[in-house]
Parts: structure tokens; C-alpha cells; sequence
């Protein structure tokens, strides 16, 4: 499986990363090892000095795909959950200072823990009406709704399934809003989509 990411989705975090707003999606990619297996701690990596979360909602893939149209885009997602794209923002500064590839500062091992649970996309009324938040130490850092995305849901498959073949179990990142800030050791994340926790995380 494949981790798609979408960046600078929303307006109000492309601004503030002084990033213009993109014509089309941005699409990067992390490995299948950005995931952390379960119930291992997540540890800061010693290769940056300024780790910043990202929240976002995240769809799991259901059927194989390309050259999907927006209309059947919703039929490729099985589930929704919620996911943090931990970036080291030093090292991307660096790395888009040179024009070179994020890779080293996204697709690292552990830098995509997602939520165990999923929901069934059934049981959403829209999926361009989700709300979803972060907390860092219980304070309230990031909120967003899918209805705020510059590219919806249906237009990111849509896209990303022109450059490449959706596969059964691949999960999209589809962006996150304002307020990614770094975290220290011994904070606790806590990412919510409406009211309900669905991941809990202390940095190690
Ligand atoms: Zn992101």
C-alpha cells in the first residue's frame, strides 16, 4: 500500500507558510513505513530540531482505481479517519531552499501515525462537512472542516488517480488546516474528527 499526500489544501495554512496558493493539488508520497505498528511509542527523531504535527483527515481506498471521475470518487472510499503528518520543518525549509525532493522531511519511518479506528464513510451525511481538531497538552491548536479544502475530497481522487493506480487499502492525507506548531517530548496530541477521539499520542 501507498500513503498520498495532499499539501496545501487549505487557504488559511498555505499562508501561514508564506506558500502561494497551488492551481492543482500538491501530491507527495511516504512509504508504507510512515506508519507506526501498533502500540509502538512514537519517538522525536534525532534528525531534526523542529518537528511539527499536521492534522488531517484521512480515506482509506476500497477499490482499485484510475482515471477516476469526480462523480464515482466517493465510491473508491471505504472509511474515514484522522491522521498526523508529522513534518521535521527544518529539514523541508532546507530541502525546498534548494528546490529538492520532501522525502527525508515527511516519508520518514513513524511519520504517519493514523487513528486505529476508522468510520465507515456511510455514516457521514457529507464528506464535505467534516469537522475535525487537534489538541496539544489539552489545548485546542488546529480545526478544520472538509467543506474549507481549496481541492474537495472527490477532485483530490479524482487528480491523484490520474498520476497514479488507486490500490485497495492506500490512504490519503488530504491537507491540513492553519495552526501546525512544533511539539517537545512529553507533549500529547490528541486528534479528534467531531466530538469523538480517535488518536492519542505523547511524543517520546
Ligand atoms: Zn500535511
Amino acid at each position: 500500500m501507498k500513503i498520498l499526500c495532499i499539501g496545501r489544501n487549505y487557504v488559511d495554512h498555505a499562508k501561514e507558510l508564506n506558500n502561494p496558493l497551488p492551481k492543482s493539488p500538491v501530491i507527495f508520497i511516504k512509504p508504507e513505513t510512515a506508519l507506526i505498528p501498533k502500540n509502538h511509542p512514537f519517538h522525536y527523531p534525532k534528525f531534526t530540531n523542529d518537528l511539527h504535527y499536521e492534522v488531517e483527515i484521512v480515506l482509506r481506498i476500497k477499490k482499485v482505481g484510475k482515471h477516476i471521475e469526480e462523480r464515482f470518487a466517493s465510491k473508491y472510499i471505504s472509511e474515514i479517519g484522522i491522521g498526523i503528518d508529522f513534518t521535521a520543518r527544518d529539514l523541508q525549509s532546507q530541502l525546498k531552499a534548494k528546490g529538492l525532493p520532501w522525502e527525508k522531511a515527511k516519508g520518514w519511518d513513524h511519520s504517519a501515525p493514523i487513528s486505529q479506528h476508522f468510520i465507515p464513510i456511510e455514516k457521514f451525511d457529507s464528506i464535505n462537512d467534516i469537522t475535525f481538531s487537534l489538541k496539544k497538552n489539552g489545548e485546542l491548536v488546529q480545526k478544520g472542516n472538509t467543506k474549507e479544502m481549496i481541492f474537495p475530497i472527490e477532485n483530490l481522487i479524482s487528480e491523484i488517480s490520474s498520476y497514479f493506480t488507486l490500490k485497495i487499502g492506500d490512504l490519503i492525507f488530504t491537507g491540513t488546516p492553519a495552526g501546525v506548531g512544533s511539539v517537545e517530548i512529553g507533549d500529547k496530541l490528541e486528534a479528534f474528527i467531531g466530538d469523538q477521539l480517535m488518536l492519542s499520542l505523547t511524543i517520546r
